[in-house]
């Protein structure tokens, strides 16, 4: 049997600020006294970065097949980042249930789209994957690392650990890099404006459980069709006050 979608529509709403700093000022308090934000940082990020120079390390004179399983894995990941966003961190599914609670109605709840900014590196914690998350997605995805190591090829199988590993550590410093203040230079740069914009829509309470899922590159979104487009100022249902200013040409 699937499992049942949880009913998230209690989260389907921008909150007002008040509201949603008691929520955040909740999470914040629930911050274990042994949490560093610069550890939580810097462990997945030393992890992955360990295993990528590892998994290099061991290649033996990779053909230029090999090499092709690199964006053929990325893309792979980039599908799959869509489809555990979608039906894992905005659904209630065991046994990862602490997944859905730590997104939906916590990051999503605190973080909307016109207040996006972590407001001090104590927050990391409400953005960041638990910091075990990298070692568990290593461990998780060994049955077809060894599937490949025997079945296809050393290398492919080292090739795989290292695009995993990457595209994990990629996950992580873009997602934080969206949530910082808009002044940080790291904020400011285009690509990540562009990036950011997108994954500031799905952080548009209305929207999140259906539009923008990849946080990474949005490849997946845009070939399964959920890029959401905002409708033009003329096919938006315009308020009558807003209609009659349209029609007069007053911007005021
Ligand atoms: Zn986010
Ligand atoms: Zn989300």
């Amino acid at each position: 049997m699937l499992p049942q979608r949880a009913d998230t529509r209690e989260y389907e709403t921008t909150l007002p600020l008040a509201k949603r700093d008691r929520i955040r000022a909740a999470a914040l308090a629930a911050t274990p006294w042994w949490y560093s934000e610069w550890g939580h940082l810097a462990f997945p990020s030393v992890v992955g970065i360990g295993l990528i120079a590892a998994s290099i390390a061991l290649l033996d004179k990779p053909t230029a097949l090999d090499l092709l399983s690199v964006p053929v894995v990325l893309f792979l990941v980039n599908i799959n980042e869509w489809h555990i966003h979608r039906n894992i961190l905005h659904a209630r599914t065991w046994p990862l249930e602490i997944l859905f609670w730590r997104h939906t109605p916590e990051h999503h709840v605190i973080f909307v789209r016109d207040d996006m900014a972590m407001r001090s590196t104590r927050e990391f914690r409400l953005v960041l994957i638990p910091f075990y998350g990298i070692l568990a997605i290593f461990v998780s995805s060994l049955p077809i690392t060894a599937a490949l190591w025997f079945l296809v090829s050393h290398n492919v199988a080292l090739l795989w650990v290292a695009c995993t590993m990457g595209y994990t550590v990629a996950y992580e410093w873009l997602h934080l890099s969206y949530h910082l203040p808009e002044s940080n230079p790291i904020a400011r740069s285009a690509p990540i404006r562009v990036l950011r914009r997108h994954h500031a829509m799905h952080h548009t309470p209305e929207l999140m459980q259906r539009w923008n899922f990849n946080v990474t590159v949005p490849l997946a979104d845009w070939l399964l069709g959920t890029v959401y487009r905002e409708p033009a100022v003329s096919e938006r249902a315009v308020a009558p006050e807003g209609r009659r200013r349209l029609r007069s040409g007053s911007s005021a």
